[in-house]
């Protein structure tokens, strides 16, 4: 079994097509004719323009129109007369043939582009990198991998997928990814997710490990993929995805439903996201809004702070993306298990009890204050709400929010727009939070109970430590009271109580949760009509008299032996 990273949900099963990438050897050599060469290059150019319009025209119906963006940027860039005169100056003045010429260009660009401190300008390096290589190719002649003509059934595996690669894929005929580099935010997994293609990234040497014709399966969600498996696995495997194509088809009925119990009890189902390009996956799949941005996402994979104009930017996108449904935006929660090694701090020998989180933003108001400067600014835009990770007494809440109150005297004395009655709620995630949750209620706009952390910070159990995993799990006795605790605490005093950790999606929990008086459930977009569902199997009598039972129980095996056996599906 191989292990990489999951980067988009699905059970894929066909056979290898590598994707490898033919050497571009060629010579710089001197030419005598730059008229010829530039006539060359122009020419070669066209026949880049005209073959990415085409593949602009194919990805808006197999990607979508923002996905092929990314290519009709390339036919921008190559336009741009800068880059078009550095390299005919190149043939001019150094006489060298045009592949040299577009290779020094293009990499001259490039190492400004990658110095720039917004992402979307690094983003360009390598987007100039995948223009260099297909105009190269061009002018070799050298036939691009054709993707798009890959038999029904291609497992397609390669170092990278390129965007220009991706836009040729036909979701028909293409069963699954594997590649040995990317992530869950990689432009290969996004294009993927969007193509419900399932995708494996990130899996060590897997080009060298397969050869075309090997048969594959793979798991995007837990990132597992065997080749050529054993009969047993294979079999298993064909189960699996027939049981998630069936469970998908099945859910699509709940598309355009209102997230409510069988006797009408409606809560609120919002998704989580890790970036902006997310947010269209949510609308896609039905959400009621966002109910958890972890923004640490936009600080991380990149060697300076995000600008404020660049946070600005991505909470703006999300917002108008949800249209007016509301977008909770987490403030940074960096600490922890998240790192940011730019920014040199020391390290702690207790980092999940340390400088983390709100700890951090308010010790940091230098790169606290243009965050919430971006938030207030962007909440002109569509209905935001400022969430405060890691809270841990009251003190924490008001310093924010005092700090909310500075930047919105200076945004007036700017004359810029934000909206006055922005919210601003807790993350409920550590111990001493839920016990003053009576305390916290009365000052803050909402709660949302993080329960990755809190069930670590209740049980005194890291997440990541497998000698303490029979600790770490919501379904103990000590977990199930601090969150009826916490949601009691902000039912009584009339604010949301919503959830945006991973027990708000488990199908057994749901009805607890609904019973407890959750009135909102934060989930990843692709749970969102997999939880509308079971919300739709229970009644509020039911789901409270089954409440009632597991809050008798004693042990956490005990809760999860009933609520197991009382399951619905
Ligand atoms: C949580 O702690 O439950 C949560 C949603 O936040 P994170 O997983 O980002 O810590
Ligand atoms: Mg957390």
């Amino acid at each position: 079994m191989y292990k990489g990273i999951g980067a988009s949900a699905g059970i894929g099963i066909g056979k290898v097509v590598v994707i490898k990438e033919k050497s571009l050897d060629y010579k710089k050599e001197t030419i005598t004719d730059a008229e010829a060469e530039k006539k060359r290059l122009s020419e070669a150019i066209e026949v880049f323009i005209d073959k990415t319009t085409k593949m602009v025209e194919a990805m808006k119906v197999t990607a979508g129109e923002q996905e092929s963006e990314i290519l009709e940027g390339h036919i921008l860039m190559i336009q741009d007369p800068a880059i078009k005169e550095q390299i005919d100056a190149k043939i001019d003045d150094e006489k060298i043939n045009a592949e040299a010429a577009v290779e020094e260009a293009c990499d001259f660009f490039a190492q400004i582009f990658a110095m720039a401190e917004d992402e979307l300008t690094q983003q360009r390096a390598s987007d100039l990198g995948d223009i260099k290589t297909r105009l190269i190719k061009i002018l070799l002649g050298i036939e691009e991998v054709d993707i798009s003509a890959v038999p029904e059934g291609t497992v397609l595996v390669a170092e990278d997928l390129t965007p220009s690669m991706t836009a040729g894929i036909n979701p028909a005929n293409v069963e699954g990814v594997l590649t040995e580099i990317g992530g869950k935010t990689s432009h290969s997994a996004i294009i993927c997710r969007s193509m419900e293609i399932p995708a494996v990234l990130s899996v060590e040497n897997i080009v060298s490990i397969v050869k075309d014709g090997d048969v594959v399966v793979l798991d995007g969600a837990t990132g597992e993929a065997y080749v050529n498996p054993e009969d047993s696995v294979l079999e298993d495997y064909k189960a699996k995805k027939a049981a998630y194509l069936e469970e998908k088809a099945a859910l699509s009925k709940f598309i355009g439903q209102a997230s409510q119990t069988a006797d009408g009890h409606v809560v609120e189902l919002v998704a989580n996201i890790g970036g902006p390009d997310e947010a269209a996956k949510v609308v896609e799949c039905d959400g009621e809004g966002v109910g958890l941005f972890r923004t640490e996402f936009l600080f991380m994979d990149r060697d300076s702070v995000p600008t404020e104009e660049e946070q600005f930017k991505a909470y703006k996108t999300v917002a108008e993306t949800l249209e007016g449904k509301p977008v909770i935006i987490r403030t940074l929660d960096i600490g922890g298990d998240k790192a940011l090694p730019y920014l040199g701090l020391e390290t702690e020998e207790n980092p999940f009890l340390g400088f983390r989180a709100v700890r951090f933003c308010l010790k940091r108001p230098d790169i606290y204050r243009p965050q919430l400067r971006a938030l207030l600014r962007a909440s002109a835009f569509g209905k935001i709400r400022i969430m405060v990770p890691l809270v841990t007494c009251v003190d924490e809440l008001r310093a924010v929010k005092a700090l909310l109150e500075e930047i919105k005297g200076e945004l007036d004395a700017e004359g810029i727009a934000y909206n006055k009655d922005v919210e601003v709620g807790v993350m409920m995630e550590t111990a001493a939070a839920s016990l003053i949750a009576d305390i916290l209620a009365k000052e803050a706009d909402f709660f949302s109970i993080g329960t990755n952390d809190l069930t670590g910070y209740t049980m005194a159990a890291d997440r990541g430590n497998s000698d303490v995993a029979y600790l770490y799990s919501a379904y103990n006795p000590a977990v199930l009271r601090s969150i009826k605790n916490i949601i009691g605490a902000a039912n009584a005093e009339g604010i949301m109580a919503g959830m945006c950790g991973e027990a708000a999606s488990d199908p057994l929990l749901v009805p607890v949760l609904l019973a407890f008086g959750l009135n909102e459930f934060s989930v990843s977009a692709t749970a969102i009509l997999a939880t509308r569902k079971v919300m739709s199997l229970w009644t509020m009598d039911e789901a409270k008299a089954l409440a009632e039972e597991v809050m008798q129980l004693t042990t956490e095996a005990e809760v999860k032996a009933l609520l197991e056996e009382r399951s619905r599906s």
